[in-house]
């Protein structure tokens, strides 16, 4: 998976750093509150560092990135783009009681639609279900809104059969009949997956991602392929970033630049994949420019066979100070590898670290607006990755954007045993837990080697389990490492401690309010951390390492000795990498029935009562900031200025009135 993060995986980071620190300053990052979701804005830190010439850059290539918006929409679901205007023309409209509980109720619905790109739950997939009535709706719509498909889009809002999910992904049915998404028109699963099977070359080393920008229609009896590029589908919107990218490439700061977006221009005039491979190419060989984007069809998690790409764009820049946290660690890759506490035979001779880069975020749209990822990890073609390599980013002004609006959010007080562990986790948190993901990242994944002779994919289901739970291991037991502090990576050799209790905590208890009960915990991230945790407590339960304290009726997690808990972390290790080295299938079979899957059913419904007794959004999205360029009395661009004080309703019906090339307005 290319994304990380996406969305609800959000929901335990962010609400467990209720305690990180962040910026104390008088930013205002909650702008909107509204049925499962909160909107928030961030910000963009040293911005106003760049070079006037990089400011233009981002400022063309922000542009390019919100012109993409309708194709999202479209892609989505086919009516969303006229359910859109149709709710905007009605609610721009509307001057009658705003307290009227109906109007309240569409104004939600409203919200809602913006929120998921359409008709559509960004996450559940599900429609959204109107709170108010279809006579109501109906008296508010201005007749000249009530064009000919009005039926059709009342049917849409109203009939919750018609065009329920907008990806189907149950079992025994027609995933492509049965979804909602806009991606194939009058063909069959069976007659998709035959049109591409006869496209396939098994023997082809270097395959282009078939499908990933048309829409597979049947036309005439003849099933096609309708091509997202100038002069086919979209070719408004393709245009006009097109446009705005070739703005852009004016500014670029060296001839890398100017070629990513020469090549990505290319492939959106033709239209042709192996054109988009050499931009990804082009572009994952870029690790040296300060401001880089993603602009494309890329992610599929909306088509339900996985192989159209959804429309995003993000436009960042690099975070030189935060970046040097991962360029230390790579650096001293070696130095962790020799003592890692596995068998020696296991460590790797020579080791090389992955120099994961930290990146401010300056516009998110596509299919990464509202609701965004942490993390990037792109191109996703695998021979791309593992012929050019890739590019592994985490976007730091959205994580501290989280942090600062989960403060007070009373989850700390509720789940952490006592005043000293607060105070601890309110200092250290934040830190710690990016020094996790970056060992984690940087080292983690990449250390340890298997025996000769031994599959890799030894572990059949429980691979990624496995993985997951050894670089989370590398990353707990290096966590408390004096050589932290040696390389300057963290102040106080005690701060580890807060990450510590965070990720048992996690593990053991709060992770589970994800999980609806009597379920069984599935995700292999979740997994991992349930391992690791209840592994630890039972093998230090005689020493009495990880205590369960009861207060009352809740159940706290408190540890008596940190430093036997890394040691545990540490034999752990060990032993995943024996398991993994020697590809001992039952051992780990074993360790992951034991310890990852099953929860206790009482644990898991305290943990779901205190949750609910908490005001925590379960989804989070943004508004983005708004660029304007500052011109002299000649009209010279002489800067561009940054402003953060768009509402969320604002911004949907701004981006509707300005970035609109497929609806025409
Ligand atoms: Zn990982």
């Amino acid at each position: 998976m290319s994304i990380i993060n996406k969305t609800a995986a959000f929901l335990l980071a962010a609400s467990m750093s209720s305690t990180m620190i962040a910026k104390q300053d008088d930013f205002k990052y909650v702008v909107d509150r509204f049925a499962d979701i909160e909107v928030l804005r961030y910000q963009v830190p040293d911005f106003e560092t760049l070079t006037l010439n990089q400011k233009l850059y981002v400022y063309y290539l922000t542009e390019a990135a919100l012109y993409g918006r309708d194709i999202m929409w479209d892609q989505n679901c086919k009516y969303n783009l006229a359910l859109r205007q149709l709710l905007e023309n009605t609610y721009t409209a509307y001057s009658g009681d705003k307290a009227n509980p109906q109007f309240v109720a569409f104004e939600k619905y409203c919200k809602q639609v913006w929120f998921g790109n359409g008709v559509h739950h960004h996450y559940s997939m599900d429609k959204f279900t109107p709170e108010f009535s279809r006579g109501f709706f109906d008296s508010i719509v201005p007749e000249a809104s009530k064009t000919a498909d009005y039926d059709t889009l009342l049917r849409l809002i109203f009939d919750p059969a018609f065009m329920a999910k907008r990806v189907n992904q149950a079992e025994g049915v027609d995933l492509i009949t049965t979804s909602a998404c806009n991606l194939y028109e009058g063909v069959t699963q069976a007659e998709v997956e035959t049109f591409y099977d006869a496209m396939k070359d098994p023997k082809d080393a270097t395959p282009i991602s078939y499908g990933l920008n048309s829409k597979l229609v049947k036309e005439n009896g003849q099933i096609v392929e309708q091509t997202y590029k100038i002069g086919g589908l979209y070719s408004e919107a393709i245009s006009k970033i097109v446009e705005n990218l070739e703005k852009a490439a004016q500014y670029a700061d060296n001839e890398t630049q100017r070629a990513t977006i020469a090549s990505l221009v290319k492939y959106y005039k033709t239209g042709d994949l192996k054109e988009f491979d050499n931009y990804s190419i082009i572009w994952a060989g870029d690790t040296f420019s300060k401001v880089d984007f993603i602009n494309g069809f890329i992610e599929n998690y909306g088509d339900p066979l996985g192989m159209r790409g959804a429309w995003e764009s993000i436009v960042n820049f690099k975070n030189e100070a935060a970046s040097q946290r991962t360029e230390v660690l790579s650096a001293n890759a070696q130095w962790f590898e020799d003592r890692a506490p596995i068998d020696p035979q296991f460590r790797k001779p020579v080791v090389k670290g992955v120099s994961a880069k930290v990146i401010t975020a300056a516009i998110l749209a596509g299919d990464s607006y509202p609701a965004t990822p942490i993390g990037i990890n792109l191109p996703n073609a695998d021979w791309i990755r593992a012929m050019h390599g890739s590019k592994s980013v985490t976007i730091e002004n959205i994580t501290q954007a989280y942090d600062a609006a989960s403060q007070g959010n009373g989850f700390s007080e509720e789940f952490v045993i006592d005043q000293e562990t607060r105070d601890l986790m309110e200092k250290y948190l934040f830190i710690t837990d990016n020094l996790h993901t970056d060992l984690h990242e940087c080292l983690g994944h990449g250390s340890g080697r298997l025996l000769p002779g031994v599959d890799p994919n030894a572990m059949k289901a429980h691979g990624s389990t496995l993985e997951e739970t050894r670089a989370d291991l590398f990353a707990l037991y290096y966590l408390a490492d004096p050589k932290l502090v040696e390389l300057g990576l963290i102040d106080n050799p005690e701060a580890y401690k807060a990450e510590y209790y965070k990720y048992i905590l996690n593990g053991y208890m709060t992770q589970l309010v994800r999980i609806e009960p009597g379920k069984d915990v599935e995700e292999a991230h979740m997994r991992n951390r349930k391992l690791i945790a209840e592994w630890c407590y039972e093998h230090g339960k005689a020493e009495n390492v990880i205590e369960l304290v009861k207060i009352g009726d809740k159940t706290y997690i408190k540890i008596n000795d940190y430093d036997k808990l890394r040691n545990l972390f540490g034999q752990l290790l060990g032993e995943i990498q024996r398991i993994k080295s020697t590809g001992d299938y039952e051992a780990g079979r074993q360790l992951v029935e034991q310890y990852a899957v099953r929860i206790d059913p009482s644990l898991h419904a305290e943990v779901l009562d205190r949750y609910s007794h908490l005001d925590i959004p379960p989804y989070r999205g943004f508004v983005n900031p708004t660029y304007t360029l500052v011109k002299d009395e000649a009209g010279n661009v002489t800067d561009v200025k940054i402003l953060h004080g768009e509402d969320y309703v604002s911004q949907q019906l701004r981006y509707s009135k300005d970035y609109s090339p497929l609806t025409h307005n």
